[in-house]
């Protein structure tokens, strides 16, 4: 089945099916960060339908309060691409970015971010905060938000779970 034209700016079908693959790529990375007792987050980027780059948060590992799963992609997809822009990619993330990350995305130029689930304690893509696409900044991002959001956030939940009971 073809599209029209005119359909292009909606979801299409090939559209969503991209966005379940990368976000699934993303849960991969997150699922990799619980291994390794890190709060469970993974990002992926993509440029023209290809991966190039995956990280997940590791601020325990390398003693880094910044290494968060996007932060540690964007590094590794502008080391890549050799550009410190990374124009025309796109960010998927298992959950909302925070402030830095949101910053971060602002200053790689990301074309889109794509989330699963809402963070209404630090998101920063309108949730608690907006830094993401805030009016006083000239780049904006496309966001689209809640794919697999259960998915994303169950594995959190689960994670937080575990501490608790080992606490
Ligand atoms: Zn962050």
């Amino acid at each position: 089945m073809r599209f029209a034209p005119k359909a292009r700016h909606r979801i299409t079908l090939t559209e969503d099916r991209a966005n379940l693959r990368w976000m699934r790529a993303a849960l991969r990375e997150a699922e990799r960060g619980a291994a390794e007792d890190e709060v469970p987050v993974g990002a992926v980027v993509i440029r023209e339908g290809r991966l190039v780059a995956r990280a997940h948060n590791r601020p325990v590992r390398l003693n880094d309060p910044t290494a968060h799963a996007e932060v540690l992609a964007l590094r590794r997809a502008g080391r890549k691409l050799g550009n410190y822009r990374l124009i025309g990619c796109s960010l998927y993330v298992t959950i909302e970015p925070c402030a830095m990350c949101a910053s971060a995305l602002t200053h790689a130029r990301v074309k889109r971010l794509v989330f699963g689930a809402r963070d209404p304690k630090a998101g920063a893509a309108g949730s608690a905060l907006e830094v993401l696409n805030h009016p006083k900044l000239n780049h904006r991002v496309e966001v689209l938000s809640g794919i697999m959001e259960e998915e994303c956030s169950a594995l959190l939940r689960e994670f937080f779970r575990r501490k608790r009971l080992k606490s």
